[in-house]
């Protein structure tokens, strides 16, 4: 289904109009049990504003959230609450997303008692060994552990209530890169041992390689290519991932110059294709017509009125 979330910026008027900031227009995806799907772009492309809208964190003024059949806009509060248990995110480890004094084991208690399930030291004690730390850190305090070590326990606080889905905002992006690995690789053995649903949301294409079986780019809030990870990363369709999977440096090819020019204002995008302003390969028709999102191939979607082949 589309989606679309504009923002009004505060009391900024334009000609007496108020200015609206389209975030995510028009996207439109869909995930089934078992599927791994990143959200790639560049820093306000709307990535983690459409990470909300999945979440039901807010509602899209156009467009509807569809989770196992139904519509997150319109589910009563009792309903959503329970939804909230299946649906979980995970975020960039900011050092500050535990309470200091509240212990490990109660940490994880807590998702429990929100959602008045019962649960037992044991299954908190499973829950860590699950994400790869140890039982006997229940009584400690997650002051005690390494970054890598608070992102698995921010991991474990979003399996503790058997999630469907989970939505990972940048979950790697503040480790060391060796610790990444690990992080990725238990997120990759999670997903297959649960069958959860996941979208990661990432700018780090080496990550979205790894971790996702799909990806979705995103440029100045609109989809613009959708594809297996592996097919897109070898042959992006799309002008804007060709420039971004030409920006990752790679031993033994020249670097590749980046994309010219600034991002446009998300406030008021350009018409027609929102990258003709910097797309190598825009002709006049891209600054007049919007090209649509189209199947393309084996499972490819790509909105671009001269797509590459
Ligand atoms: Fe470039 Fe035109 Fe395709 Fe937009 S529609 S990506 S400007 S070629
Ligand atoms: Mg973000």
């Amino acid at each position: 289904h589309s989606l679309s979330k504009s923002f009004a910026l505060g009391r900024r008027r334009v000609w007496g109009e108020k200015r609206f900031l389209t975030a995510v227009d028009d996207v439109s995806l869909s995930l089934g049990a078992g599927d791994s799907l990143a959200l790639v772009g560049e820093s306000g492309c709307g990535k983690s504003t459409l990470g909300r809208l999945l979440m039901g964190f807010d509602a899209p003024d156009r467009g509807r959230v569809m989770f196992e059949g139904q519509d997150l806009a319109r589910l009563r509060a009792g309903e959503k609450r329970r939804l909230r248990a299946r649906v979980q995110m995970v975020f960039q480890d900011s050092g500050s997303s535990f309470n200091p004094r509240r212990s490990i084991g109660a940490t994880l208690a807590e998702p429990y008692r929100i959602h008045g399930r019962a649960w037992s030291r044991a299954a908190i004690e499973a829950l860590l060994e699950q994400v790869g730390l140890s039982a006997s850190l229940y009584e400690r305090h997650p002051v005690a552990l390494s970054g890598g070590q608070r992102q698995r326990l921010n991991i474990a606080r979003a399996l503790a209530l058997s999630p469907r889905l989970v939505v990972a905002d940048e979950p790697v992006s503040a480790l060391d890169v060796s610790v990444q690995a690990q992080i990725v690789n238990l997120l990759r053995r999670l997903q297959s041992e649960l069958g959860l649903a996941s979208v990661f949301i990432s700018h780090d294409l080496a990550v979205v390689r790894q971790i996702a079986d799909r990806m979705a780019v995103m440029y100045l809030g609109s989809l613009v290519e959708e594809g297996e990870t592996l097919a897109t990363l070898a042959r992006p369709l799309h002008p804007y991932t060709r420039a971004l999977v030409e920006a990752v440096p790679r031993p033994g090819r020249a670097l590749v110059a980046p994309l010219e020019g600034d991002v446009p204002d998300a406030v008021s995008p350009p018409g027609g294709c929102r990258f003709h302003t910097r797309c190598p390969v825009a002709r006049p028709l891209c600054a007049q017509e919007r090209p649509k999102l189209e199947t393309m191939g084996q499972e490819r979607k790509v909105a671009c009125h001269f797509p590459l082949v």
